[in-house]
């Protein structure tokens, strides 16, 4: 490549990396800076990456940078580098990969938009689609090119726009949008040296404002007057007078300003288990060896993981390197934050979608600056630009929040992985239920294995009891959400004055309406999914493309009067509660209910007050929190994944069996859970109901060989979708045909099938999937096939290591 040129990845979907001319007055620009190009018609924010070594550069006719808009590279060469593996191994483009990587509102844009000219203003000549076209720009001013040729409705509307430009009637322009930067300011007002004169006095207010500036150098904002009920208008005039200036400062959104009280953290080191201890000194000699390891944190919930990642981040800031801590969810996070923030103070950010984009950007960039030793974040928080990293910690790594359901389908565990490899740093894998994938790695000497199997304060595991919900329909009909066993005990832990949660996968009051008269059943336009009932809203939903209607009286297609409904929710389960215990605070909490931002944590604080007595709710409430006055747990039906054709169904059936009743019995109460099934006898049952991790492996691993399913082999999963299932099928059937032909004997190809949901949104979907040993020459087969239909790149999914296949 020469001198002047750079390769720019774009944030296009499976678009490689595009090079382009530098002009001589602008800088040449590092990998890791943003430029602002032209792509087609648009102008577009990309990022300058590394030229490929042996890529072709065309030198003919190669379009110009527009601008460099960093003066400095804003990624690191570490996070340029990690994203473009990201890119490479889930087969995404780069400028998706790097995108992914960004804080938000780092990209600038453009759109070309069309307004009038003078002429074009003046002129009542024109007839037909330019007429049109100049009465909408005389309504709407300004229009995007796009969209005033959508509104014209009709196929020739580009060509009377074009004519309309060449006549001179409308002027096409191209204004930037977006920020450079997203930094908020705020006012600020600072004595000048002329108001420093204490001869000088004013009367009043200005007065108060002037003796508060002399014992105040760096000056008050508006926010600092404000609360001491000082007006901003005083600032002015005394500015006016020369007695102040007033510049602009820039400020960080702290997400932790309104820290949640309920997380009670003792900032005193306590004395650790013996199994701890262990866990500390063995991770401890691989930090110290300052060199590339894993180590997987195999303990029980409860036996006190948080602890020892505390004790490792210690160490590795006493080596003087950064500790990147990624946790699964949202809700969990600010636990997480409050408690490293109270043993590393100021020193901490945090990163995950739940904060507002400024307060992540702001973040961001505190991280950038180097200003922070301890990142605490979900997923996304993997690239954060965070310097000489020594320690990686993944807590609860089995978890699918790690796993982005979006091109790039990365998991932040595996990407994780990647960069402690690429630091030389130390990355712990915490969980009480490994996935398959990392407990074999364990297994075979990848990982070091480290294992806590005692609670803290030997707190007993809860006793599980299984209720077999057939015996229960039998005896007191198939509607039973409650088994007897579950009323019973809710009633007696609440006698007691304890704390209940009670768990079920689903939302929504009820999962199907059927007319009795002809058996019509409410179903997604737009969906192969049948609509759930939400009878708080007397809306019927699709929980795939939200597509709701009022729920009707009548059937629509016979007229039929009986409505039935069938299945349920946790809409109906907390129906069911309140009827059993009319006196008991009941909350529900599930994606219906937590829609706003933190409103999850106004229910956990109630909660950890005790001002709730039954939580019931979805997989939200069923890990993480520490309650220890919650004594029981249900589980309404451990079998809502069971029976889905997903290869890990047994496997999340088990986590989430194991995780929910490692939250009962946390305090010094001993705990029960109750867990409802039809398939009493399932191994995932089975082994959850007496904790035991290592023969559920056995078993489930037995299954994933004989199927060859991860981790006994790899997989990629490819989703074509189309307008038509023939077309979708057609895509997936070609693409597959190519994959087969790859000269390499230990690729399978399966399919291409419809896919279990064969519509979604209007759209029809085709599946198949790439197994073999070889996931470096699966993907080069995909790659090539995708590369050879570039013309369908837009309809192509792909997901490599899929966490789920339906
Ligand atoms: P895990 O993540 O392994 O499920 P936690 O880290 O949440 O477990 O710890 C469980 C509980 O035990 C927490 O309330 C924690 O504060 C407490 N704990 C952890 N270590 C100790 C210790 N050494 N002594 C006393 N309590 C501890
Ligand atoms: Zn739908």
């Amino acid at each position: 490549m020469s001198a002047r040129h750079v390769s720019v990845a774009v944030p296009v979907p499976g678009l490689p990396p595009l090079t382009y001319r530098v002009p001589a007055h602008l800088p040449l620009p590092e990998p890791g800076t943003r430029v602002l190009v032209p792509v087609g018609t648009r102008t577009v924010t990309g990022w300058v990456v590394p030229p490929e070594p042996n890529g072709e550069q065309g030198t003919g006719n190669l379009k110009e940078l527009l601008e460099v808009l960093d003066p400095e590279p804003l990624l690191p060469r570490e996070i340029v580098d990690l994203a473009l593996w990201t890119a490479d191994y889930y087969l995404a483009g780069p400028g998706e990969a790097l995108a992914a990587a960004m804080p938000p509102q780092s990209a600038v844009f453009s759109r070309r938009v069309v307004s009038l000219t003078e002429v074009g203003r003046a002129n009542e000549l024109q007839v037909g689609l330019r007429r049109r076209a100049l009465d909408l720009l005389r309504e709407h001013d300004t229009l995007a090119v796009d969209s005033l040729i959508r509104r014209l409705e009709d196929r020739t509307a580009k060509g009377a726009v074009d004519g309309l430009l060449r006549d001179g009637l409308v002027a096409i322009s191209q204004p930037l949008e977006g920020r450079r930067e997203a930094f908020r300011s705020v006012a600020r007002v600072r004595l000048t040296a002329l108001g420093d004169d204490p001869a000088v006095t004013r009367p009043k207010r200005q007065g108060e404002l002037l003796a508060l500036l002399r014992g105040t150098p760096d000056g008050l904002t508006s926010r600092e007057l404000d609360a001491r009920g000082i007006g901003w208008d005083v600032a002015k005039r005394l500015a006016a007078s020369g007695l102040a200036a007033i510049d602009q400062v820039r400020i960080d959104r702290n997400p932790f300003n309104g820290d949640r009280p309920h997380f009670s953290v003792s900032a005193t080191p306590r004395a650790l288990t013996d199994e701890q201890v262990a866990a500390v000194e063995t991770l401890t000699a691989l930090l110290a060896a300052r060199a590339f390891a894993v180590g997987l944190l195999h303990g029980v919930t409860g036996s006190g993981k948080t602890e020892v990642y505390l004790r490792l981040a210690a160490r590795a800031m006493e080596q003087q390197r950064r500790v990147l801590i990624l946790v699964p969810e949202i809700a969990l996070t600010p636990a997480a934050a409050a408690i490293f923030r109270a043993a590393f103070g100021d020193r901490v950010a945090i990163q995950h979608s739940a904060l507002s984009d400024g307060e992540r950007h702001d973040q961001w960039h505190r991280i950038r600056r180097g200003d922070v030793d301890v990142v605490v974040g979900t997923r996304s928080a993997v690239f954060a630009p965070l310097p000489n990293v020594g320690l990686i910690v993944v807590d609860e790594e089995h978890d699918g929040s790690f796993k982005q359901d979006e091109s790039p389908r990365y998991h932040g565990r595996d990407v994780a992985i990647v960069r402690a490899r690429n630091a030389g740093a130390l990355i712990v894998l915490g969980s009480a239920t490994p996935a398959l994938e990392t407990f074999e790695n364990a297994r075979q000497g990848r990982y070091r294995l480290v294992t806590m199997a005692r609670r803290v304060m030997d707190r007993p595991l809860a006793a599980v009891q299984v209720v077999d919900m057939q015996g229960e329909f039998a005896e007191r009909g198939a509607d039973i959400v409650l088994s007897r066993p579950l009323e019973e005990a809710l009633k007696a832990h609440l006698a007691r004055g304890e704390q209940a949660v009670v768990l079920l996968n689903r939302r929504g009051f009820a999962t199907l309406m059927f007319c009795r008269q002809c058996g019509h059943s409410l179903e997604c336009p737009n969906c192969s999914l049948s609509l759930t009932i939400h009878k708080a809203t007397r809306r019927a939903r699709c929980h795939y493309c939200n597509h709701a209607v009022p729920l009707p009286n009548k059937c629509v297609k016979c007229g039929g009067e009986f409505m039935e409904q069938s299945g349920f929710g946790t809409e109906r389960v907390e129906a069911e509660i309140r009827a059993l215990l009319p006196d008991a605070r009941v909350t529900r909490v599930d994606r219906d209910t937590v829609r706003r931002r933190g409103a999850i944590s106004g229910v956990l604080e109630a909660m950890a007050a005790r001002k709730i007595d039954v939580l019931v709710g979805t997989q939200m409430i069923a890990k993480g929190h520490d309650f220890p006055e919650v004594t029981l747990v249900g589980v309404v039906s451990a079998d809502v994944g069971l029976g889905m054709p997903d290869f890990r169904a047994g496997e999340r059936t088990f986590q989430l069996l194991t995780q929910v009743s490692g939250r009962a019995g946390r305090g010094d109460k001993p705990g029960l859970a109750i867990v409802q099934t039809l398939v009493p006898k399932h191994y995932g049952i089975q082994h959850a109901t007496r904790q035991d991790y290592l023969g559920f492996f056995e078993d489930e691993m037995t299954f994933r060989r004989s199927m060859r399913y991860p981790p006994a082999a790899s997989l990629i999963n490819v989703v074509v979708r189309g307008p038509s299932a023939g077309e979708a099928m057609d895509l997936a059937a070609d693409l597959a045909k190519r994959v087969r032909q790859a000269p390499s004997p230990d690729i399978r190809v399966l399919g291409p099938a419809p896919a279990p949901l064969a519509r979604i949104k209007g759209e029809h979907r085709a599946q198949f999937f790439i197994k073999g040993t070889a996931r470096g020459r699966m993907r080069d087969a995909l790659r090539a096939a995708v590369e050879d239909r570039a013309d369908a790149r837009r309809r192509i999914s792909i997901d490599v290591d899929p966490l789920s296949v339906l």
